[in-house]
């Protein structure tokens, strides 16, 4: 038995079936053939369009019972597919032309989607993206390639590839993917991030794992230690169904405490706050304070155009009904590192997770940040919104935003559109540079929340992405709670909320000493909830102030995972 490994970033046992998951890519060549094969190329491209709409036939009724949206989606590719200009296009290029059916499929969705992404109107501009889609789907069928898709899939698997995209993890099919296994991404990747938010064990970062499974037929993914065993003999398999027994009973002890109101051993109240990243119900808001984190870009990666001012108000709107009253701190679009738009061509950057992301980018495109801004101040008018701003990096970079904010307030005022006129404004603290100036920060912004996983990334300076150089991804370094404390304790002295909405504070052992330098507000996905609100339980302010003046004085992280872990063990 074959044993890989990997860094386990969403806690969890899987036994099942693997499942490889590559998405096509179209490599096409301009290719002509010769005299006397017309009709035959012909007939091959009419098979592959009746294909593909058998294919879309049967994903259409799929969703017709769950998701009209989606289903309407592939509806919109059927039309695409059968629509007259293009079908004479293709067949009049393999007729006179003598092009290979791939090379003209090619050819004549790629200039009407050329054509379509110059309109005017982003709504037809965004018809650009289903034109390639369908063109992805005619192409892997004249190649011969079965469809990939964690949308549809017809059993229990355990999904391996090289990476997810957003995108993919957006659209998974929650109750089919038993586990995730992915060759590169760390802890702070959004692939672990949504893995752990729907409760998926999940191990990243193992090296060849596409290949090496690719002929595997079952394995166990031991995602509380980082494992993935390959075809277990039936003595392991017998082993991790006890293991699963056993981490299930755990589960089971500490969700006990997802219903509580989370206090200290000495009593003190601590606020759970929810991280979320879809506009689905989720059961955290039920045992959570707030919103403290709600990943706005998961909206624009779902859709297939960019997301309408109307569309975004409805959107807030459902979140902020499912948020019962509670504040929802709405972060506006994060992309640009790993994440990208397929409707929104932007420039390759040699270092894109120091390029032109987040809210630099928002404010390079001042039609689709206003737009968010409208949508979400129109929004506060029905609950309590928060609106936040990521990659804050200088005190300009919040006036800038701010100004917006009050630019686009102004013209709803004049039109007469109801906003909360007093809604809070704040940022994320996830660069060195505005954390050391904390106290400046705090003058100008209602709030902040500190995001551990860029200030991981940006102060040790390591690619959060990059799975060789994990050792190096220290978020409980002795470095990162010096820093916290000091941003703590400016924030606490200007009497302005701070919380923490990064992995960090979903991490039981972390909240001790984040609560002991002063923070009373941890957001975090609801998977952690009942185990933080445990761990708080166990400690006294006195014990956990203690332990985070110990670990502001150790030398390494090591150090500090250990006195936490001893800690820990010690009140079990
Ligand atoms: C963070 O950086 O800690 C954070 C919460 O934002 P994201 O993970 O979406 O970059
Ligand atoms: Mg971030």
């Amino acid at each position: 038995m074959r044993i890989l490994k990997g860094n386990p970033v969403s806690r969890g046992i899987a036994l099942g079936n693997v499942f490889v998951y590559k998405a096509f890519t179209a490599d096409v060549h301009e290719s002509y053939f010769e005299e006397g094969h017309a009709q035959e190329q012909l007939q091959k491209f009419r098979d592959a369009a009746r294909m593909a709409e058998s294919e879309l036939d049967r994903v259409i009724e799929k969703f017709s019972s769950v998701s009209e949206e989606k289903a309407k989606i592939f509806a919109a590719h059927k039309e695409i597919l059968n629509d007259e200009e293009v079908v004479e296009g293709i067949e009049g290029m393999i007729l006179d032309d003598h092009a290979m059916p791939d090379y003209a499929v090619d050819m004549v969705f790629t200039e009407f989607a050329i054509l379509l992404s110059k309109a005017k109107d982003p709504l037809i501009a965004a018809r650009a993206a289903d034109l390639r889609d369908v063109r992805n789907r005619v192409l892997r069928i004249l190649k011969g390639e079965k469809e990939m898709n964690l949308a549809h899939l017809t059993e229990q698997v355990v999904v391996v590839a090289h990476d997810l995209l957003p995108s993919d993890t957006a659209t998974l099919d929650r109750e089919k993917v038993l586990g995730i296994i992915t060759e590169v991404g760390g802890a702070t990747s959004h692939t672990a991030i949504i893995a752990r938010s729907y409760s998926i064990p999940a191990v990243l970062g193992v090296p060849e794992a596409t290949e090496i499974l690719a002929s595997v037929g079952h394995v166990v993914l031991d995602a509380l230690a980082g494992k993935v065993l390959i075809e277990p003999d039936q003595q392991t398999i017998l082993e991790y169904q006890v293991k699963l027994a056993e981490y299930q009973k755990e589960e089971c002890e500490t969700r006990e405490y997802l219903t509580k109101i989370p206090l200290t051993a000495s009593g003190e109240k601590v606020s759970i706050g929810l991280n979320i990243g879809s506009t689905e119900p989720d059961e955290g808001f039920k045992y959570s304070d707030f919103v403290g984190l709600f990943r706005t870009e998961f909206l624009y990666m779902e859709s297939e155009h960019m997301p309408t001012e109307e569309e975004q108000v409805a959107a807030y709107r459902k979140v902020l009904a499912n948020a019962m009253g509670n504040p929802v701190t709405l972060r506006t679009l994060d992309i640009g590192g790993d994440k990208s738009l397929r409707y929104l061509a932007l420039p390759k950057e040699e270092n894109p997770f120091l390029g032109n992301r987040a809210l630099r980018l928002c404010l390079s495109l001042p039609d689709l940040f206003r737009t968010q801004l409208r949508a979400a101040l129109r929004a506060s008018a029905f609950g309590e919104l928060w609106l936040m701003f990521p990659m804050v990096g200088t005190i300009d970079d919040v006036r800038n935003a701010r100004a917006r904010v009050e630019s686009v307030k102004a013209e709803l005022r004049t039109e007469g559109i109801a906003f909360d006129e007093n809604i809070k404004v704040g940022i994320m603290i996830e660069i060195p540079s505005i954390a050391v100036i904390a106290d400046l920060a705090a003058k100008e912004v209602d709030f902040a929340s500190v995001g551990t996983n860029d200030l991981t990334q940006y102060l040790h300076a390591v690619d959060r992405m990059n799975a060789a150089i994990v050792d190096y991804y220290q978020s409980m370094s002795p470095s990162m709670f010096r820093m916290l404390g000091m941003i703590f304790s400016e924030f606490n002295k200007a009497g302005k909320p701070i919380s923490v909405c990064g992995e960090l504070a979903g991490d039981p052992l972390a909240a001790i000493p984040l609560v002991g330098l002063g923070l009373r507000k941890l957001s975090m996905n609801a998977s952690n909830i009942a185990r933080v609100k445990w761990m708080l339980s166990k400690f006294t302010l006195t014990e956990m102030k203690e332990i985070a003046e110990r670990v502001q004085l150790m030398a390494t992280q090591a150090d500090v995972n250990q006195l936490l872990k001893e800690e820990a063990a010690k009140r079990a």
